[in-house]
């Protein structure tokens, strides 16, 4: 999961949870607040009701003689004040409590102040009551709107977070995608300074830049090592083989010597060819070639195949050119896109079954050329793909000839032209490789 993705998920989260636990605490205080509030409201009904007691007297509420009782509710019902003569005489002044109350014969829950107070030493008590169901619609009416609210709020943080993680962590992305995805070699490094004001990144951009100047360094004395201790030693070999042919050349050799100076030369021979696959890797690396040649793919096929039929005729293995005519790929070296061509085909030849077949095609891919060879053959372990292209590694040791440099070849022949490698194999079924460069490093066009 990317960094981004996660920080915005741990926020969201913590965010989630901090939420709920400011809405249950809200809950509480709304239900408290809303009590205290109603309280607060019956407080002033009675302070108004018993002045206005005071300015017109209880007799105009209250008939002592008949004994009657001042009782008036409003029009829905949900508030009411009643006045009675209070027999108990005593007890707490000022009482509130949730009660029900019938009014024309229909019960409602309320929340009741009930006062006693004293005119002309007659004892009477007040109550007020107000209907909890509308207290409780209030409370739910805020409740909503709180809900609302911390949803809004809640939303807005996680958009925030995002873009603010999205913004510190540009840096690191351009670094890892920048950088990092598209090396596919120490020399061609975006070894460029980063701009960002958190020093931790710059620090890291720093140190990879550092060690890409120390691989890319210690790769170019490898490179520089191979291509000396090959040059060398190709001269001494070249003369030792010379020696061996003209000692060949004398009459008077005892049998067994014969044997003898040939097997030397199978030796030195396999020494040569291992010498010059290790130049040829090097002088590739080492950017000594030109790349600004034309080449016509079908016709250069055609030549390979010319070059190695006869190994494939032995097998009966048939070999398809399906590149079409008139096809010409620019800026390339001819003959090492020649080499890259004839090791993999060369390779669906060792690697064949008896009357296998192979095809060689190319296609267009958005922005990619392509040119694949699929051959029929043996196939190859899918744990042993991602090393075939490491120098003298093969698949399977044990079987066929060859020194395990032909993909090393392919493989440098390709990032030389800046493009790049895939194989697809299933064992027993036979094995694809696709050759992929951008449009953009080689020209693709067709001959009118
Ligand atoms: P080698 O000289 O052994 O052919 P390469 O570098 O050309 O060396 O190939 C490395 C290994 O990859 C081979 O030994 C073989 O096991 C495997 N390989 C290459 N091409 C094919 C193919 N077309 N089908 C199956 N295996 C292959």
């Amino acid at each position: 999961m990317r960094l981004e993705l996660k920080l915005a998920l741990i926020g969201a989260i913590s965010k989630i949870v901090i939420f709920i636990l400011l809405f249950i605490l809200m809950q509480q205080v709304i239900d408290n607040q809303a009590v205290k509030h109603t309280d607060r409201d019956l407080i002033k009904m009675k302070d108004k009701t018993l002045s206005i007691v005071e300015k017109i007297g209880i007799n105009s509420f209250l008939n002592i003689e008949r004994d009657s009782v001042y009782a008036s509710y409003n029009m829905l019902k949900d508030e009411y004040i009643s006045i009675d003569i209070d027999p108990s005489k005593n007890g707490e002044k000022l009482v509130f409590s949730n009660e029900a109350r019938e009014i024309e014969d229909e019960e409602f829950d309320f929340r009741i102040l009930n006062y006693r107070f004293e005119i002309n030493n007659q004892h009477y008590v007040l109550e007020i009551g107000k209907s909890v169901q509308l207290i409780n619609s209030l409370n739910k009416m805020i409740k909503n709107i709180s809900i609302s609210i911390i949803l809004l709020v809640l939303l807005i943080t996680i958009l925030v977070d995002i873009g603010i993680n999205k913004y510190l962590l540009t840096p690191l992305n351009k670094m890892i995608l920048g950088k990092l995805k598209t090396i596919t070699d120490p020399e061609t490094f975006d070894f460029s300074d980063l701009t960002s004001s958190t020093s931790d990144f710059v620090s890291l951009n720093n140190a990879l830049n550092e060690l890409m100047h120390k691989v890319s360094e210690s790769l170019k004395n490898q490179q520089r090592f191979t291509a000396n201790v090959s040059h060398e030693l190709f001269t001494p070999i070249s003369v030792m083989q010379s020696k061996l042919e003209n000692l060949l050349l004398s009459n008077d050799l005892p049998e067994h010597f014969i044997t003898d100076i040939l097997e030397q030369q199978e030796h030195l021979n396999r020494l040569q060819q291992i010498i010059k696959a290790l130049l040829l890797i090097a002088r590739i690396e080492n950017d000594q070639f030109a790349k600004d040649e034309t080449l016509n793919l079908r016709e250069l096929i055609e030549e390979i195949i010319l070059n190695i039929e006869d190994r494939a005729q032995m097998r009966n293995i048939t070999i398809e050119n399906a590149i079409p005519a008139g096809l010409i790929v620019g800026k390339v070296n001819k003959s090492l896109v020649y080499i890259l061509l004839f090791n993999l085909i060369s390779n669906a030849i060792k690697y064949n079954k008896d009357n296998g077949e192979i095809k060689v095609s190319c296609f267009n891919n958005g922005p990619n050329f392509n040119i694949e060879i699929t051959d029929s053959g043996i196939g190859i372990e899918q744990d042993q793909i991602p090393k075939i292209f490491d120098r003298f590694k093969r698949a399977d040791p044990l079987t066929g000839e060859g020194y395990g440099l032909g993909l090393s070849i392919v493989k440098s022949i390709v990032l030389f032209h800046q493009g790049s490698i895939d194989v697809r194999s299933e064992l027993g079924v036979g094995t694809t490789f696709k050759v992929q460069f951008a449009l953009t490093d080689v020209n693709v066009s067709h001959l009118s």
